[in-house]
């Protein structure tokens, strides 16, 4: 089964002006060790679709499966439980608690599952350690730089390990340096066969994965397996 499934997910946004229809049938499949980027034009509605994906926005119509289990009626809450268990999510903003050290930050999700606070914190540390963070456990996240936060945040989506990572341009707000690391870190996880869904309108980040669709309007335009064996005829 595909660690995430999509059919004909349809989202509108209903804000002030004339409706969005940002996602307006896509069809997807992420298969277990893949690393996928969907890239495309600012407002095209990438966003959106991870958003989808991650059950942080329901779809109006559609299915998603998560591990092939269909998410459709899932409450909130079991979507937030699910989503612990099964996704890790990195934002452009990070979205760190601002209050809580970069230790209780990589922490927290694993507590909110129900892993020992003994369990937590070793994995807490290995995380940090293998991303270039020790030291800084203490430190709050105001303190550190862009790029430090966001592999903070990348050390907070894997501590549960979950057989997926959804990053929503996770360089968006990262100078060329932490761009490069970022890509780096992400490159090195799906090496060690992390399931990563990346969406970005950044090319160099995007060529980082070995399939890249192109998303337009709401739709995928192009679905290219880079290094793909061309079929036997
Ligand atoms: P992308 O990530 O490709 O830039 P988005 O998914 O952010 O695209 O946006 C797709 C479209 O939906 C855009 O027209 C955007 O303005 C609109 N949109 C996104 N989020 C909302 C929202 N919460 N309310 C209203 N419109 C939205
Ligand atoms: P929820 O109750 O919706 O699961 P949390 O309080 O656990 O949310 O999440 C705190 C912050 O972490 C929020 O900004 C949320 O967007 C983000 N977040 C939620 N789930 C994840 C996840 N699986 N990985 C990384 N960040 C997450």
């Amino acid at each position: 089964t595909p660690v995430l499934r999509a059919k004909d997910l349809v989202k509108t946004h209903h804000g002030e002006g004339a409706p969005a229809r940002a996602v307006r049938g896509v069809d997807l499949s992420v298969r277990r060790g893949e690393f996928v980027a969907v890239t495309g034009p600012s407002g095209a509605g990438k966003s959106t679709l991870l958003h989808l994906l991650g059950g942080l926005q329901r779809q109006d119509s559609g299915s998603i499966w998560l591990d092939g289990m269909c998410t459709d009626r899932f409450s909130e809450a079991r979507w937030a439980t699910e989503r612990r268990r099964r996704i890790g999510i990195v934002f452009q903003f990070f979205n760190l608690v601002s209050n809580l050290s970069v230790a209780d930050n990589v922490e927290l999700p694993a507590l909110l599952a129900g892993v020992s606070p003994k369990q937590a914190r070793a994995e807490r540390e290995q995380l940090l350690d293998e991303l270039g963070l020790q030291g800084k456990e203490r430190s709050m996240p105001g303190e550190l730089s862009g790029g430090e936060q966001q592999r903070v945040a990348l050390a907070r989506a894997l501590v549960n390990h979950p057989p997926l990572l959804l990053a929503d341009e996770p360089a968006g707000s990262l100078d060329s340096k932490g761009t490069r690391e970022v890509t780096r870190l992400l490159t090195r996880f799906h090496q060690r066969g992390q399931t990563i869904l990346l969406v970005t309108h950044d090319a160099r980040l995007a060529s980082a994965a070995d399939r890249v669709i192109s998303f337009f309007d709401g739709r995928i335009a192009d679905d290219a397996e880079l290094d793909r064996v061309p079929p036997r005829g």
